[in-house]
């Protein structure tokens, strides 16, 4: 042992479902949207000169901002852009979890936030949910140095209503609850029309899942100004240019399809909800999701046992060996033909 290697940081870092593009792979475990971006996205890529990417990215990201203010019916001053919301959420944590206080999350939840806390040294307390999985909004009363948690939450595709939000929100106000909402447009109730009311609440969103650019790496904080200047002072002691010029170009051709936008998503949710039932109807439990993903377990079959009889078969979902949820698997809806593929599968293990 070398004594440099004492100087090394020890990290236990986030693991991202496995990336495969072999043939024939019917890819169900990382939450990704089966068809491609709007129409307008690869416009842009037609379009662009590779000549122009010898200038850096306009930093602040006019035009995106602009485009999703718009979209929002916010301010420009309240749109916070970053290199997917992973980047965002890492720069809130920065920006927002200062104090020395214990942030609050629920135990299960996205598995990226102890991460974050370890590589930040962020302490961190985690609120169990409760046996049916959904959060109770109670466990964050209590002296903390800020909330987060996604609506939906993920791994367990379980949205919650505004009331609930607001519920949070006026028990917490003297500190910044981050509300990240990766899977909102999937069905969910997105909680930024309470962005009038707290100017503590930040929303998180991304284009990696409804408006199928994960390959892009375009986030964003929908905040009060004062929040999104924190964030962008924090970004630019650390990296002025997270969003390069072609992801600024297409995250703005993307926000401005509303209707491609919304027909893919409508796809997905009915997709979904009929494979929900096929589901059940083969005996597992499937959790009422409002999300691109299935959390499901089996009422016999073990969740370990049915995830690699599927990856055998080329079929990649996601399962986690962690307490409390390591008899369920986390399926990503995919095109109908997919889900078939997947079903059929299914029923030829069980
Ligand atoms: N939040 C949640 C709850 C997620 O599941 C993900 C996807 N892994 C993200 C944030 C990050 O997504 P991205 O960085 O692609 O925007």
């Amino acid at each position: 042992m070398k004594l440099w290697q004492d100087k090394l940081r020890k990290i236990d870092p986030y693991v991202p479902g496995e990336q495969s593009d072999a043939p024939g792979l019917v890819k169900l475990n990382a939450n990704e949207n089966p068809y491609p971006p709007s129409p307008r996205v690869q416009a842009v890529l037609r379009e662009t000169n590779a000549a122009s990417l010898r200038f850096y990215p306009d930093a602040n990201g006019t035009d995106l901002r602009a485009a999703l203010a718009r979209h929002f019916g916010l301010r420009p001053e309240q749109v916070f852009l970053g290199n997917g919301s992973d980047d965002v959420l890492a720069l809130c944590f920065q920006a927002f979890f200062a104090s020395g206080q214990p942030i609050l999350f629920p135990d299960i939840t996205y598995s990226f936030y102890p991460v974050w806390c370890d590589l930040l040294r962020v302490p961190f307390e985690c609120v169990p949910v409760r046996d049916d999985f959904r959060i109770d909004p109670r466990a964050f009363d209590r002296p903390n140095g800020g909330v987060v948690f996604p609506n939906p939450n993920a791994p367990t595709s379980l949205g919650e209503g505004l009331d609930f939000i607001e519920d949070i929100l006026r028990h917490n106000q003297d500190c910044i609850v981050i509300v990240d909402e990766a899977y909102i447009d999937f069905g969910g109730v997105s909680c930024l029309p309470l962005l009038e009311k707290y100017e503590n609440l930040v929303v998180v969103q991304t284009m990696s899942k409804s408006r199928s650019l994960a390959g892009l790496r375009i986030g964003y904080a929908l905040c009060s100004p004062t929040l999104a200047a924190t964030l962008e002072a924090v970004k630019n002691s650390y990296n002025s240019y997270t969003l390069d010029t072609l992801a600024l170009a297409c995250g703005t051709a993307s926000v401005e399809d509303d209707g491609y936008f919304r027909e893919t998503c409508a796809r997905i949710v009915a997709t979904r909800d009929k494979t929900a039932e096929q589901l059940r109807a083969m005996g597992f439990t499937v959790l009422p999701s409002q999300t691109n993903f299935l959390f499901a377990t089996h009422r016999t079959r073990s969740a370990k046992e049915v995830f690699e009889a599927l990856k055998a078969k080329n079929i990649f979902v996601r399962y986690f060996s962690k307490p409390r949820i390591d008899n369920y698997l986390r399926i990503t809806i995919g095109t109908p033909k997919e889900m078939e593929k997947l079903l059929s599968a299914m029923k030829a293990i069980l």
